[in-house]
């Protein structure tokens, strides 16, 4: 198996990407694709858009490394659904996307869930597929529920019905007892539910067409995968518990990898499994998108060579670009805090990326206060990682080892998902 690679897609909100790895997790190829936005009846046919998006990619990939592919993952947008026959494979319904809100269905939802429950809000999938249920007419007792990456992944292998524990939380899917619970299993569109598995477990070998189509080897497999933020947490290779991936992108959000889980409605704290592992996550409303409201990026660079990382800043904010807080202070009423302003731009972005740092701090407090385990080591994406600046200040008022993570992409967690699923199915 030495010169075996590992193929993942991540099919993310505007476009999707490729990445082809080695059994060392070394890059051999990589590709992206903007989704064409077919129209029909002028809305865009998502599902078309993407199924000629997941074939454009496969094409990306060089023929000559090919016969090489041993397995292939997929990862999507958390609760993009696809309601489809589960003869025919057709979809039902246009596809429901990740934001798309369905407030109808909340109530019966918040009668029959837990209280807090990750179902209980208006775009969760579960929302999504009592919607469909109530309003559907035919085909109901036919009809299978996939999330994007499992109907993707479908194409590949053929088989439909099968999801990944990650995609299918927003569903209702218990994790930790590794079943649906049984106030789900009552309900009547039970029956449409996936068959959720481990992501990156082998769901079988490619189809003969696909196959022969592309040119991958008899024994290429295709694996469950996850979501898109989760691939993303993958990517940075965090592996033990107490280890972090800070994401500095418009919004500051922060994944902890702990022995236990936490969740806390309040906060908008929860926890996906990973392996015998959970993934707590949180996201506050801070951020780089602050920053590009006072200064453009060149500003941004040049202003931070001048920052001395070592010096403590006394100015104390709470950059937010507008009234609200959810985590690590729940204040629906938050006002933004970027008063007083120093004459020197110098010193206010030192204390606006110090106060960020004090607020990525106060969140990592709040996840061990509420049972997580403690983090250890961070490593950073999004387009503030660059900042080496940031970083050492970070390092000071968290008190923790900081680092850029050497990969991000989505994709490339997706293909990590694929070499596991292809080391479990020859053990
Ligand atoms: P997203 O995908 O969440 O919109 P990105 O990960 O692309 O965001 O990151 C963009 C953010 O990175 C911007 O909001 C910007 O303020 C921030 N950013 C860009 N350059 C720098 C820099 N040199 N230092 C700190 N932040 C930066």
């Amino acid at each position: 198996s030495g010169n075996r690679l590992y193929l993942g897609m991540d099919f993310g909100t505007s476009g999707a990407r490729f990445a082809l790895i080695d059994k060392d997790g070394d890059v051999c190829a990589e590709g992206k694709r903007e989704y064409p936005l077919y129209k029909s009846l002028e809305t865009i046919d998502w599902a078309r858009s993407w199924k000629t998006t997941l074939f454009s990619l496969l094409e990306d990939v060089p023929n000559h490394y090919r016969h090489l592919v041993a397995s292939i993952s997929i990862d999507g947008t958390s609760a993009t659904t696809l309601i489809v026959d589960s003869n025919t494979g057709q979809p039902l319904s246009k596809p429901l996307l990740y934001n798309e809100s369905c407030p109808d269905a909340l109530p019966l939802v918040k009668s029959i869930a837990p209280v807090n429950h990750t179902v209980c809000s208006a775009s969760s999938t579960l929302c999504k597929l009592v919607s469909w249920w109530n309003s559907a007419d035919s085909n109901k007792e036919s009809a299978t529920l996939l999330h994007q990456a499992d109907w993707l992944l479908s194409f590949l292998h053929g088989k439909l019905g099968v999801s990944d524990y990650n995609n299918a939380l927003k569903v209702g899917y218990d994790p930790e007892i590794d079943s649906y619970p049984p106030w789900l299993l009552a309900q009547p569109y039970s029956q449409l539910l996936p068959y959720v598995q481990a992501p990156g477990t082998s769901i079988g070998y490619l189809k003969e067409d696909i196959r022969l189509q592309f040119g991958f080897p008899n024994d290429c497999i295709a694996c469950t995968g996850t979501t898109d933020s989760i691939a993303a947490f993958l990517a940075a290779r965090a592996t033990l518990p107490g280890q972090a991936v800070t994401s500095l992108g418009s919004t500051l959000a922060i994944k902890l990898l702990s022995t236990n889980r936490i969740d806390d409605a309040r906060f908008g704290v929860y926890s996906h499994r990973l392996g015998n592992m959970w993934l707590v996550g949180g996201a506050s409303n801070t951020g780089g998108a602050v920053l590009r409201q006072i200064f453009t990026d060149e500003q941004l660079e040049e202003l931070s060579k001048q920052i001395n990382p070592m010096k403590s800043s006394p100015l104390d904010y709470y950059p937010l670009t507008s009234i609200g807080e959810r985590f690590p202070e729940a204040d629906p009423q938050m006002a933004p805090r970027l008063h007083p302003r120093p004459e020197n731009d110098v010193e206010y972005l030192h204390g606006i990326l110090e106060s960020i740092a004090r607020i990525e701090g106060k969140a990592y407090r709040l996840l061990k206060d509420l049972g997580a385990t403690e983090v250890k080591e961070v490593f950073t994406a999004g387009g503030g990682s660059k900042n080496e600046k940031w970083t050492k200040i970070r390092e000071r008022v968290l008190g923790l080892p900081v680092s850029q993570a050497s990969q991000t992409e989505a994709a490339y967690g997706a293909a990590l998902l694929a070499l596991k699923g292809a080391q479990l199915s020859i053990q």
